[in-house]
Formats: structure tokens, C-alpha cells, sequence
């Protein structure tokens, strides 16, 4: 099993409420770097960024409403590359299950993964972020056939 990154990575941005102008003010800051790149957010996250940017954002549903979940979906399916999630550490929230489930659905696919802004900072300015990079992934075809031969 493997996958490709191209040089025009497919970004997926998602903040909680209270992180949502934090993640306003790094894109606008860094919205030549991210106009290189194809990007996609959960709902209420990319009609601020849309507006903010003035670039165009795919947008799945709002995150409460089943957005998280579309993202972790798009990642399994291989369709994401990198994902920007401003998680608030200092408030739960509703959808607490799907925001670790999306957490460990980046983590089983080896996506580089931010969750503040030093971590967007550092990923941004990567080398990476303009060539073609293939995620080193476990052979997960070990662990298929364990189950299927159960
Ligand atoms: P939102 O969703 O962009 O629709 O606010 C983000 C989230 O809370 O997961």
C-alpha cells in the first residue's frame, strides 16, 4: 500500500470556535504559500477562510454536524494530504469523539498533521510542501490478511 503527495497539496483546514481567529490570521499571513495549494475545510471554518483569502475552499459540513468525519473519510480514501486542525484544548466539544477520531485517522495514514500555529509555521515553510513526497506507511496488508484468515 502506497501513496503519493504531489507538489500541489491537498490541505484540510478545521478550528474550533474559540480558535477560529487564530486560524484566520495564520492563513491570511501565509496566503500566497497556501494559494500553491488545493485547499478544503469544514463548513463554518471555510466560509470565514473563503472570505479571508479570497480563494476558493471546498467545504464539507460544519464539524459538529458530521464535517470531522468527512475529513477523516476524504484521508482514508487517500483524496487529503495534510491537515491544519486548530483543536481548542481548552473547552470540549460536542463531537469530541469524531475530533479523536480524526486524530487517529491522520496518525494510521501518516499525514503531516498541525494543531497549533508553530507546528502550521514549521509545515508550511517544509521544502515538502512544494515537491512530490510519499508518505512512509506501514504494510498494513499484514494486519488485512491477519483478519481475514481468523
Ligand atoms: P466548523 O467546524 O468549521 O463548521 O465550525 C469545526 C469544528 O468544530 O470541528
Amino acid at each position: 500500500m502506497s501513496r503519493i503527495f504531489n507538489a500541489v497539496k491537498r490541505i484540510a483546514l478545521v478550528a474550533h470556535d474559540n480558535m477560529k481567529d487564530e486560524l484566520i490570521d495564520w492563513a491570511y499571513f501565509n496566503r500566497e504559500a497556501l494559494s500553491k495549494h488545493t485547499l478544503f475545510a469544514t463548513g463554518t471554518t471555510g466560509t470565514l477562510l473563503e472570505t479571508s483569502l479570497k480563494q476558493p475552499i471546498s467545504k464539507f459540513l460544519s464539524g459538529p454536524l458530521g464535517g470531522d468525519q468527512q475529513i477523516g473519510a476524504s484521508i482514508a480514501e487517500g483524496k487529503l494530504d495534510v491537515l491544519i486542525f486548530f483543536w481548542d484544548p481548552m473547552e470540549a466539544q460536542p463531537h469530541d469523539p469524531d475530533i479523536k477520531a480524526l486524530l487517529r485517522v491522520a496518525a494510521t495514514w501518516n499525514i503531516p498533521t498541525a494543531c497549533n500555529r508553530s507546528t502550521a509555521d514549521f509545515m508550511l515553510t517544509s521544502p515538502l510542501m512544494y515537491t512530490e513526497y510519499q508518505p512512509a506507511l506501514p504494510d498494513y496488508s499484514a494486519y488485512i490478511n491477519r483478519k481475514t484468515l481468523r
